[in-house]
């Protein structure tokens, strides 16, 4: 059985839950124990006896302890690649790419622990310096989904440690192996005991020991909105910091002017790809008159030409969606699409094995068209292979239902004229932008993050991490 991680010690605990291979639901992978509440709020105790010296560690130390995170799972990027398409279905190129971002981000902020800044401002006041500067915040917990199970991690734990903080780290339930993985490499980097700890165990369970004790000072979390709100309520209440990445309803906007096989290609990769089950998935079309027709059959002959299957086998586009779970959410959304008038253009089909006849959860992208702003498909986060196909007249119409969504993650048009592009990127109500690229796809250095009901707090990712993981101190001298 693996164990969870905490004060340095791999401790089990009283029981096991097994992760499953998506693609072959008769795969078990691995047993992985479960943390109690007592467990977890052991590991919050770790953590807050390990931060008064790693506080005060030096650059030095914690670059080293980054970058050999980093060389590691840059080397190992194919093995454990293989093992998240295994438990988490997304097909083996883009689970070794996740990997290998991972190892990108603990590099990049190996980097930013040797480059801690600060401020030197004039006083108004005589022979007096004022020193600006940024300390870490204390014990974060994490708390992060399954549908990048290492990446999404990384992106938290790599600043957090990076900026002199301690680290309580809960994964999602369904993806124990890729966390286990990314601790046990943690575990060998040299990090002192109790700066880092693993509790692997049910939200319900052990949500409330590692959101609500008082010495948790800080929660980065990535998940649903229901679950964040919940969670950013507490932290409120008792004065944590917190930090919410959540869901979305991603537009693609496609005008009369645009390239027909970008569109297609953006659409493609940015509803589809990962299964869909990415907060930044492309799910409404947006789609002026004049192109309508040609970019929906378009569409539909390149959706006809993806491969579903299993994710770890050669030449296969679309994984499985990653629970029997997820899967009954799909369906229902299909089902409800098509009850409230809109037609299934392309897709759509549940098949319990793939072509070899592995039982998984096979579900082929579906397209709907005749789909208005309104419908529950537009409005509500499906979080799989779902998209739906809304006609505009131009792009003040396509730009007004764009924005019209609780969500404000990504956003993107596929256009070929410079005005429509440039006002797009300034009226776009989201985090991020995206111009004939697809909504889902983001670097691993640059702010990450969203406006409106996807996130809350300061953004993720590059240099802007620190804003989360430190708090600002000024220091008056008098000389
Ligand atoms: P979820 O159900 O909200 O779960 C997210 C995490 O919260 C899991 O680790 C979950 O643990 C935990 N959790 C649930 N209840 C809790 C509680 N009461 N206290 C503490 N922790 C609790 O979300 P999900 O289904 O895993 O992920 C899908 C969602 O994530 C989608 O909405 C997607 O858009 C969003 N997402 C957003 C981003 C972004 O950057 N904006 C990126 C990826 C995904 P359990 O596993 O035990 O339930």
């Amino acid at each position: 059985m693996k164990a969870n991680l905490i004060h340095g010690e791999w401790v089990t605990g009283t029981r096991a839950v097994a992760n499953i291979n998506p693609s072959d639901t008769r795969d078990v992978i691995g047993d992985y124990a479960q943390a109690d509440a007592a467990a977890a709020s052991a590991a919050v105790a770790a953590a807050a006896q390990a931060f008064p010296a790693w506080s005060m560690s030096g650059p030095q130390q914690r670059f080293d302890v980054l970058d050999k995170v980093g060389t590691e799972l840059l080397a190992r990027a194919a093995e454990l690649g293989d093992l998240l398409a295994r438990e988490e279905g997304k097909t083996l190129p883009e689970a070794i790419g996740e990997v290998t971002r991972a190892g990108q981000i603990f590099k990049f902020f190996a980097g930013e622990a040797l480059r801690q800044r600060g401020d030197l401002l004039a006083s108004v006041r005589p022979g007096i310096s004022v020193e600006i500067t940024r300390e870490p915040l204390g014990v974060i917990t994490i708390i992060t989904p399954w549908n990048f199970p290492i990446a999404i991690p990384a992106w938290k734990i790599a600043p957090a440690l990076a900026y002199g903080n301690c680290v309580v780290f809960k994964p999602a339930e369904l993806v124990p192996g890729s966390a286990w993985a990314l601790a046990e490499v943690l575990s060998r980097s040299g990090l002192p005991p109790g700066v880092f700890n693993l509790v692997m165990g049910t939200g319900a369970e052990i949500g409330p020991a590692l959101v609500d004790d008082p010495l948790v000072t800080g929660l980065s979390f990535t998940g649903s909105v229901a679950t964040g709100r919940r969670l950013a309520a507490s932290c409120a209440t008792r004065g944590a910091k917190f930090q919410l990445e959540m869901g979305g309803k991603n537009p693609l906007i496609v005008l009369d002017d645009a390239d027909l096989d970008v569109a297609v290609n953006c659409a493609v990769q940015g509803a589809f790809f990962s299964t869909g089950q990415r907060c930044t998935a492309s799910s409404r079309f947006i789609v002026t008159d004049g192109i309508h027709d040609r970019f929906v059959s378009a569409l539909v002959q390149r959706m006809k030409s993806l491969k579903v299957g299993d994710a770890r086998q050669a030449g296969i586009d679309i994984g499985p969606v990653v629970d029997a779970r997820q899967l009954a959410i799909d369906l229902e959304y299909i089902q409800s699409a098509q009850a409230e008038g809109a037609t299934l253009a392309q897709g759509g089909e549940h098949h319990a094995t793939d072509a070899q006849g592995q039982p998984g959860f096979f579900l082929t992208p579906a397209l709907f068209t005749n789909t208005h702003n309104g419908m529950r498909i537009s409005r509500e986060e499906v979080f799989g292979p779902v998209a739906n196909v809304i006609k505009v007249r131009d792009f003040d119409e396509a730009i007004a239902v764009a924005n019209d969504t609780p969500f404000g993650l990504s956003s993107g048009i596929c256009t070929t004229s410079l005005r429509h592009a440039t006002r797009f990127k300034r009226l776009a109500q989201a985090g991020m932008v995206m111009v004939n690229a697809p909504t889902a796809g983001a670097d691993f250095h640059v702010p990450f993050g969203g406006r409106k009901g996807s996130s809350m707090g300061a953004r993720e990712q590059g240099t802007y991490a620190s804003e989360f993981y430190t708090t600002v101190k000024t220091a008056y001298t008098a000389a």
